[in-house]
């Protein structure tokens, strides 16, 4: 493990997962929240994009401990020594067997007060996408059936889609711009969806992992304002390019062939991008009192980021973009107007997404 500074304050929350896209949220909301914060890094995997993200954090206060949660003894030590209460794992789809370990160590030292396993999408015993996605989501429930078992005090974040373009083949959609060529639209483009900034999904899983309200439930996150179909989302992209795109049509066939081809992780993304945008998998169920809990009940007085405001973020990195890829004047008519290529991955700031 790192050093250890002495840390008095109670709330002491581990983060599995900071450097990923979604734990580099969850993580700069612990810090900001003023919690002890420690994050759990596997030494071996590191990039420049990882290693940048790790010293943002350790910037920022974050305690780094070594290890990988696969290794129950390591796990118990960290958080007995650490004295750990909340444990939040944000792992990839590849990695959520992984947890099983981890869920092992919890009960085993018998001290958590709560677990945050790597969900931060559909509620997986509702939601029934097309294999891969399926596979994946079996994996998700067997975790939930071992947290289940062991008596572990849990809360399930189902922070429902990202606020970003909704690519069908980008499991990181945030990292990218939307379409500046044309717009894929699946289906008739009418089957409406939660899309949550990124910054939310830190900052709201943070309001919740102590709440009693949340204790032992499934907490969904669907604000209002932000529920838009793909048509909608085309037509407000438009409106901040200041353009009109094409619009091809992906029809529910194109997606399941796509998710056929058993890609990874492509297949998984298409695969759940039908049953967003084709089956409504986000918008046909209604919530259960006794397991579920909807985000804007519990904090009403706290609003969520508008879509708009995300893609305004979009144009100004897609500016940044334009004039560092083409270094030349945008067109009058728009002011992408003269790069009609899609993004590249950007450098990722956590403005937006
Ligand atoms: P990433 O692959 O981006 O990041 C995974 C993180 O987990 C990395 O930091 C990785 O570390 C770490 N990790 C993996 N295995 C271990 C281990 N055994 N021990 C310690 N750390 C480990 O994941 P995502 O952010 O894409 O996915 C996280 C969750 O969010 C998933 O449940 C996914 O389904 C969901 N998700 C939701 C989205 C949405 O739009 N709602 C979008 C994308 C994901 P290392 O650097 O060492 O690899």
């Amino acid at each position: 493990c790192g050093s250890t500074p002495t840390v008095v304050e109670t709330g002491r929350t581990l983060i599995v997962g900071s450097t990923g896209f979604i734990g580099r949220f969850i993580a700069e909301a612990c810090l900001d929240s003023g919690r002890p914060t420690y994050i759990l890094i596997r030494s071996s995997q590191t990039s420049p994009s990882k290693m940048s993200t790790l010293k943002f954090l350790q910037d920022k206060g974050a305690i780094v401990l070594h290890g990988s949660i696969d290794n129950r003894e390591l796990m118990e030590r960290i958080l007995k020594e650490h004295k750990i209460e909340i444990v939040i794992s944000a792992v990839g789809g590849e990695r959520v067997s992984d947890q099983h370990v981890l869920v092992e160590a919890i009960k085993a030292v018998g001290t958590v007060k709560r677990f945050l396993p790597s969900e931060f999408g559909h509620d997986i015993d509702r939601a029934d996408p097309v294999p891969p996605g399926q596979i994946m989501y079996n994996e998700k429930r067997k975790v939930r059936r071992s947290i289940k078992a062991a008596g572990i005090p849990y809360t399930y974040i189902c922070c429902n889609s990202i606020a970003a373009w909704p690519y069908h083949d980008n499991t990181h959609p945030a990292d990218v711009l939307p379409p500046l060529d044309h717009f894929k639209i699946y289906g008739d483009g009418s089957v409406k969806a939660y899309f949550v900034a990124g910054s939310d999904i830190g900052k709201f899983t943070l309001k919740a992992i102590d709440d009693v309200r949340t204790l032992n439930k499934t907490v969904h996150f669907q604000p209002s304002s932000n529920l838009l179909s793909m048509n909608e989302l085309a037509s407000l992209w438009e409106d901040k390019i200041g353009r009109k795109l094409p619009r091809l049509t992906i029809t529910e066939d194109d997606l399941l062939a796509a998710a056929n081809e058993m890609r990874i992780p492509e297949s998984i993304v298409a695969a759940l991008t039908h049953d967003i945008f084709i089956r409504g998998c986000q918008i046909n169920y209604t919530l259960n009192s006794s397991k579920d809990v909807e985000i804007c009940s519990l904090y009403p007085e706290t609003p969520f980021r508008p879509v708009d405001e995300c893609f305004q973020d979009f144009v100004t990195k897609a500016l940044g973009v334009a004039n560092v890829v083409e270094n030349k004047p945008k067109g009058k008519d728009g002011i992408l107007a003269t790069n009609s290529k899609p993004a590249e991955a950007l450098v990722i700031t956590a403005q937006c997404a």
